[in-house]
């Protein structure tokens, strides 16, 4: 079904942070933006984990679906309207952009896109069932919790040598594992990891398995060369092989750079194609935080809100 209406002011695709955000900043501005929420994942990567403690606002923390919960309210409360559907398709290549769902095409004026971006996994049996319960994504986000344990780290590039390095602030002791013999990390971030007396590198080894009944207690490692088992103690272990962004909808259409993230003007949101918007972890390799999404949301709904000021 397409709708009969005139084209709308802003559609947001993405519901994590920085849609919400991009969506109670064109609320509150009268824009009536319309919000595919995803029809599985509404709310984005925080509502698969617990405590939250380090967006503002929150001193004693709060539960991730909680805060998202809030966001979506919030953003409902000024007039957004959500829609808890996938976007499948776009044309963003004209003036009015065109945007379908399996069912149902919608147009607007601007679009912001806020996808956002997928940790990859292991793909282990128990990751998923121990995410937030000892299994973690994010050094920044979850190193705090654990204090004076033993982490592992798997990973063997830059930002896995700098979550462990990090992570030695936290844990008695980190252990990275990469499955060969030497790290495609920086040289320099390789010289001051092996510098660090808390922290050791595996070497050769694989996870074959998480450990755990409610809380991760160890993993088993396979030797990459001979195939030999062991078992490796740790309460925390932190994947670091890299993200996903959610960009297939729009390759083709909006500029990407080699690995799949949007690419913007250097200071705003905008994309190659007027009138289209980029926020979040979509845009954001670097920072990849709540805090940060919401802040490029914000600026994608302004300058969304400048562009239909200027073609009025
Ligand atoms: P996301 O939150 O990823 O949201 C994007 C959403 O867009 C998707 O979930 C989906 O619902 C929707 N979507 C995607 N494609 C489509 C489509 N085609 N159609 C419709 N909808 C679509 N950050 C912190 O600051 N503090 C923390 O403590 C913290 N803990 C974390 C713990 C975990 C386990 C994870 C995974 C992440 C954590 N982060 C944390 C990182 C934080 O969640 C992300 O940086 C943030 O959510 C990014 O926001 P976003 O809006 O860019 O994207």
């Amino acid at each position: 079904m397409t709708e009969s209406t005139e084209p709308r002011n802003v559609i947001v695709i993405g519901s994590g942070p920085a849609g919400y955000t991009a969506a109670v900043y064109n609320a509150r501005a009268n824009l009536k933006p319309l919000v595919f929420e995803g029809s599985v994942t509404a709310g984005g990567a925080l509502m698969t984990t617990t405590e939250v403690e380090n967006y503002p606002g929150f001193k004693d923390g709060i539960m991730g679906p909680d805060l998202m919960d809030q966001m979506r309210a919030q953003a409902e409360r000024f007039g957004a309207e959500l829609v808890a559907d996938d976007v499948v398709e776009v044309d963003l290549t004209g003036p009015v952009k065109v945007v379908k769902t399996a069912t149902d095409t919608y147009t607007a004026h601007t679009v912001v896109l806020a996808m956002g971006s997928a940790y990859r996994k292991l793909g282990l049996p128990n990751e998923e069932k121990l995410s937030g319960r000892g299994v973690s994504y994010c050094a920044t986000c979850d190193g705090f919790f654990f204090r004076e344990q033993h982490i592992a780290v798997v990973g063997g590039g830059d930002s896995a040598v700098e979550e462990a390095t990090f992570l030695t602030r936290f844990g008695s002791k980190v252990s990275l594992i990469h499955r060969r013999d030497e790290l495609r990390a920086s040289k320099i971030m390789q010289e001051r990891a092996f510098a660090d007396p808390k922290l050791e590198m595996v070497w050769n080894a694989e996870v074959d398995a998480i450990n755990g009944d409610d809380v991760l207690e160890s993993l088993t490692l396979r030797d990459t060369v001979t195939g030999e088992k062991r078992e490796l103690p740790a309460t925390g272990l932190f994947v670091a092989i890299g993200h996903d962004p959610r960009s297939e909808l729009v390759k083709g259409q909006i500029d990407l750079d080699p690995d799949g993230y949007v690419v913007v003007q250097p200071g705003s949101t905008e994309t190659n194609q007027p009138g289209v918007f980029a926020a979040g972890d979509l845009v954001d390799r670097r920072y990849q935080q709540a805090i940060t999404a919401a802040g490029t949301g914000c600026a994608a709904a302004l300058d969304a809100e400048k562009y239909l000021a200027e073609i009025a």
